[in-house]
């Protein structure tokens, strides 16, 4: 193919391609184990799949209503009902999405006017930025702090203006795995009290949260939950990130414009899919033991760790792990991974990939939703390096 004839005028002049797919493609390059990108490396249940085929076979294989199907939204209440004590209504307040991502570009696309103001939390989940920006909104940067990464509420009251439009928060966090508690989601609700901010609160691993703690999702929070969008991911909960279905809850009035983008961006998602989610939901037990099942991969983690000089930072949920290196080499977080996917054969992903400036604090990331066998091979390459 001949190259395009002119200058390319590009919306996104600063990005490159997303690191977890930089890191993924190097681990498979080198034969690594690839515990960089957050996926598992086990499957669903079968049952899952059944219910997919069985759809299909139904002939329900043809577009779904623009907000999802009807029992997926139904059971979605549900679980959000008995969780967080909210009552969202399926009909106007859920809209299935094309996971997570899709939901947050769809947000931010619907509500940030050019020009306005957007509060994410640095290290920030590389999909929000490049969002903001696309749409000419103005990103404002809140830091989380090694080693626990909490929000320094003080700085973040510094950060809002009259242009603040939106404030993106993310609990449990990628990548740090630090876990939002009430006194913070009080804070929030403090700081965007009597003004129009919408906060978007990314919640994808909203069941795992380790060592009995609850989840404070925006919703368990009246005072939030009437100007938030809520953003959760099957992908996460049921082992199918590769199925890209995820959702999205707001009260009305938020929805409708979420809706206005989201039917001429994705129009409505696969069918048969959502169908097997709605039965798969019917058991609650499926996403009430995910954290204990979690807890107990990041413990065993944590424990083969200690054999390394790796040093291990607080997880309190997701599935990933932070750990600092300082003890085994003075290089770039960058330089580190690149040295263990290559030469130890362990695949990470460098923190510094998450801040704008490419500020580098000396932490890489390591994703346990893996089998143990996985782990323990890990364990044996990093052992011998590190
Ligand atoms: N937000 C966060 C914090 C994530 O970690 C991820 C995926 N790992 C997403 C959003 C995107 O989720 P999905 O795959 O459902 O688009
Ligand atoms: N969110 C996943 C992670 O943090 C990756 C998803 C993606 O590759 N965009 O690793």
């Amino acid at each position: 193919m001949p190259h395009f004839p002119a200058p390319v005028v590009s919306r996104l002049p600063a990005v490159g391609t997303t690191i977890f797919t930089v890191m993924s493609r190097l681990a498979q390059e080198c034969g690594a184990i690839n515990l960089s990108q957050g996926f598992p490396d086990f499957n669903a249940e079968g049952y899952l799949f059944d219910r997919v085929s069985h759809w299909m076979h139904a002939g329900h294989n043809q577009y779904a209503p623009m907000a999802g199907v009807p029992s997926l939204r139904v059971a979605i209440a549900a679980k959000v009902w008995e969780l967080y004590g909210a009552d969202y209504d399926p009909e106007h307040e859920i809209t299935v999405t094309a996971g997570a991502t899709q939901a947050l570009f769809t947000a931010i696309a619907a509500l940030v006017p050019p020009g306005d103001e957007v509060i994410v939390f640095e290290p920030v989940y590389d999909a929000y930025v490049p969002a903001i920006e696309l749409q000419g909104g103005i990103v404002r940067r809140a830091r989380l702090s090694a080693p626990d990464y909490r929000p320094d509420w003080a700085a973040v009251r510094q950060l809002v203006s009259p242009r603040t439009r939106m404030i993106i928060i993310n609990t449990p966090h990628n990548p740090t795995g630090t876990v939002w508690t009430s006194g913070d989601m009080l804070e929030l609700a403090a700081i965007t009290r009597d003004t129009g901010i919408v906060v978007v609160a990314d919640e994808v691993y909203e069941h795992i949260v380790f060592d009995g703690v609850r989840h404070e999702s925006a919703a368990r929070h009246p005072e939030l939950a009437v100007r938030s969008l809520i953003v959760s991911s099957f992908g996460k909960t049921y082992h199918v990130t590769g199925w890209k279905v995820g959702y999205v809850l707001a009260p009305r009035e938020l929805m409708a414009e979420f809706r206005k983008v989201h039917q001429f961006n994705v129009f409505t998602v696969n069918t048969p899919v959502q169908l097997a989610l709605a039965d798969y939901m019917q058991e609650p037990s499926r996403y009430r033991e995910l954290a204990a099942f979690y807890q107990a991969k990041r413990d065993f983690f944590r424990a083969g760790l200690r054999a390394t000089r790796l040093e291990l930072l607080p997880c309190a949920g997701t599935y990933f792990q932070t750990v600092r290196y300082g003890a085994i080499a003075d290089a770039s977080d960058t330089d580190f991974v690149d040295w263990l996917t290559r030469e130890v054969g362990v695949a990470a992903i460098p923190l510094s990939a998450f801040f704008g400036d490419g500020r580098d604090e000396g932490v890489i990331r390591f994703c346990f939703a893996k089998r143990d066998e996985t782990l323990e091979a890990a364990f044996e390459r990093l052992e011998r390096f590190c």
